[in-house]
């Protein structure tokens, strides 16, 4: 069951503002604001970790996370173009996934949908069902599939996407890939052969004992490892913005929250990456623009087919 909020056209975009009333009072404003714009058919915006509880003033480790979102949604209707899509990985609900926390992130994410479309991943501080009670008509449009794992492919010019869905449990630490999902990667890659391919997933791969990530990391990496079109692997969960390199070389790009840090002086903010045949660039859009890592490009050169 894919998780994708399509794109709005400009008549329903207005047409669900003017429902919505003041709640996403300055979504028109970003449709003006994005209209006019190209699209850039390898740029792709990520946001992470954005924690959004039901009560907007909700506040954790002082940070408003509602806020933050939303200034990370300006920045993104500010930028020159128009990205291919919009990935939010997970973490989209504050701790144990209320409908209250997903009804108030439909209204937060609703300017984004006169951006781009946008794939959703889970965390563990989500719910699956409480999830799709926020978007009746969109879940209506979804199919279930016997991995029930909201877990999809999808292809760009330059490389094959494959999302997956890391929760096992909602508020528990630990995510895994788990058996069946991480046949289905497996098949779905070997029918890909023909373009880099990057992995993105909630949870880490846990190399250390430190945060809970992928149970299963051992054998979800040597199964990336061993696929020579895997070129990256995308995620988030640590709160952390990293950019390393397995040892297959496969580069590890740990995606920073919009939300609250858990450790002072990290960056938090979002991500634009923008694909070559070869390459991508990743970039970190600080919330802070004094941040010594804002707006810092990391050219990553993919490994050899
Ligand atoms: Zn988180």
């Amino acid at each position: 069951m894919p998780m994708l909020l399509p794109q709005l056209s400009r008549r329903q975009f207005l047409k669900r503002a003017a429902l919505a009333g003041t709640a996403i009072a300055f979504a028109p404003p970003i449709y003006a604001a994005v209209a006019d714009k190209t699209r850039d058919e390898n740029t792709f915006a990520f946001f992470s970790d954005i924690h959004i509880a039901g009560d907007v003033t909700t506040k954790h480790s002082d940070v408003n996370m509602a806020d933050n979102f939303t200034a990370c949604v300006r920045q993104l209707a500010a930028w020159p173009v128009k990205p291919a899509t919009v990935i939010v990985n997970g973490d989209l609900a504050f701790q144990t996934a209320q409908p209250a926390d997903y009804a108030t992130f439909a209204k937060l994410i609703e300017p984004v949908r006169a951006i781009a479309p946008i794939h959703l991943s889970f965390g563990n501080h989500d719910g699956r069902e409480a999830f799709w009670s926020a978007f009746p008509s969109d879940a209506a449009t979804q199919s279930a599939t016997a991995l029930k794992r909201q877990a999809t492919v999808f292809a760009s010019p330059h490389a094959n996407w494959f999302l997956l869905d890391s929760l096992i449990a909602t508020n528990s630490t630990p995510g895994e890939v788990g058996p069946a999902q991480l046949a289905w990667l497996t098949q779905e890659l070997d029918k890909r052969t023909d373009k880099p391919a990057i992995v993105v997933v909630h949870h880490h791969p846990q190399f250390t004992d430190k945060v809970p990530g992928l149970q299963d990391t051992a054998v979800f990496l040597a199964a990336l490892a061993a696929r020579r079109q895997v070129k990256a692997l995308i995620f988030g969960h640590t709160h952390d913005w990293q950019v390393t390199q397995h040892d297959s070389g496969i580069h590890l790009i740990n995606l920073p929250p919009t939300a609250y840090l858990f450790q002072a002086g990290r960056p938090n903010g979002w991500v634009r990456a923008t694909l070559a045949a070869d390459s991508a660039e990743f970039e970190l859009r600080a919330l802070d623009p004094k941040h010594p890592e804002h707006a810092q490009v990391k050219l990553l050169k993919w490994r050899t087919a």
